[in-house]
């Protein structure tokens, strides 16, 4: 089997170092993408997987900080910063964010490359397990381990608990579930007999993932209890 092409997106404004970044990336051998604005290159995250993002600290639309902020709610992709020189806030306030490394400009490309592999090395294996994990329902992913439920690409916020139901739900598709299984299986046996917490919980799931979307993940068979439908 071939190996996969590690994508690496880069976020930079100026053209002229995006060009540059891309053309020393090219040929160390990695594939690259790139966007000059915040806004985009968030939405562009969430719709496709990349091995590392090079993030420019100011940028049009959104910044790079809170590019960082909102990617890290919903994902572990390494991300480097690319900070102006000297900027000290800049540095400390990405880190904070949740970046894994930066760098200053004006940089040299071989400390740059460096820093990328060591941050790819320090991700490598947990990043391949939980893409294996990863359940779906039609347009519904679920990233076991992590928590994290992500709808056409956007992440969608559930409590531990309703995460926990609806994993249930999933990694028992186009079967139906009644009440009681449920109830021991998400809750426990200390919840014996209290089915009307599930019905609590499927409204709480349907009001985040149903409405919303406009999608029906969730059917009520009637008088068993709940199915997902692929
Ligand atoms: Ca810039």
């Amino acid at each position: 089997m071939l190996m996969p092409i590690a994508k690496v997106l880069i976020v930079e404004d100026e053209v002229k170092i995006a060009r540059f970044l891309q053309m020393e990336l090219e040929h160390e051998g990695f594939a690259t993408a790139t966007e000059a604005n915040g806004r985009q290159a968030l939405d562009r995250i969430m719709q496709e997987d990349f091995a590392l993002i090079l993030l420019d600290v100011m940028l049009p639309k959104m910044d790079g900080v809170e590019v960082c902020r909102r990617v890290r709610t919903i994902s572990e992709v390494p991300i480097i910063m690319i900070t102006a020189k000297g900027d000290i806030e800049d540095k400390v306030t990405g880190l904070d964010t949740g970046a894994d490394d930066y760098v200053t400009k004006p940089f040299a490309v071989p400390e740059l490359l460096a820093r990328i592999r060591a941050t790819l090395r320090k991700h490598k294996t947990p990043g391949q397990k939980s893409a294996e994990g990863n359940l779906y329902v039609k347009n519904l992913l679920l990233l076991p381990g992590r928590y994290e439920v992500q709808i056409d690409g956007q992440p969608v916020d559930l409590t531990k608990k309703e995460y926990d139901l609806l994993e249930y739900l999933v990694r028992n598709k186009n079967l139906v579930l009644d009440r009681e299984r449920i109830l021991q299986e998400v809750w426990g046996y200390e919840y014996m007999g209290d089915t009307n917490v599930v019905d609590v919980y499927i409204r709480y799931l349907r009001s985040k993932l149903d409405e919303p979307f406009e999608q029906k993940y969730i059917h009520t068979v009637r008088g068993v209890g709940y199915m997902v439908r692929d």
